[in-house]
């Protein structure tokens, strides 16, 4: 059972069936900010910026969404330093690339294994916990494995609500 809290944050919180474990997935933004000084890499006024937009909206947004989301309050953003700073946070193993459908490119914060449920309706796309790697994966052996992803498709509980007939 899926069940999405919306109180001014976006996480999940997921309860197995038997309400054994309850998970809130939500990067940490200090720390991220900490990997990235280690790391060396410049924390500029955008870059920070656009951290802390992809820690606050973690509906895996596309490149377009962070620069039409942003552009109001930091108006010298261009889509290129968007673009750019998208690809230093790649490089530097906090954000990831991640592709559901109609090769729509989007960006997830969270690089550890989970799984994603994309909604028909709003289009957001949501993180559950799920431990990959576990499959049984004999019948392809041969083959060499270089990403693993796992997408579920539905209705939300937040549109769900607004239509209940659906
Ligand atoms: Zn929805
Ligand atoms: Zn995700």
């Amino acid at each position: 059972m899926f069940y999405y809290n919306c109180n001014g944050y976006n996480f999940i919180t997921i309860t197995v069936i038997a309400s054994r474990q309850v998970v809130i997935l939500n990067p940490e933004y200090d720390k991220i900010v900490e990997r990235l000084r280690d790391a060396d890499v410049r924390l500029s006024h955008h870059r920070l910026a656009i951290l802390r937009y992809l820690c606050e909206n973690t509906v895996h947004p596309t490149a377009d969404q962070i620069y039409s989301s942003l552009h109001e309050s930091e108006p010298t953003l261009s889509k290129t330093t968007v673009y750019n700073n998208l690809n230093t946070f790649i490089n530097a193993g906090i954000l990831r690339l991640i592709t559901i459908e109609n090769n729509e490119t989007r960006y997830d914060i969270d690089v550890e294994d989970h799984g994603h449920f994309r909604c028909d309706v709003c289009g957001k796309v949501y993180d559950f916990p799920f431990r990959i790697g576990d499959e049984d994966t004999e019948a392809l052996e041969g083959y060499l494995i270089k990403d693993r992803n796992v997408y579920f498709t539905g209705i939300c509980p937040g549109c769900r609500k607004k239509d209940p007939e659906k």
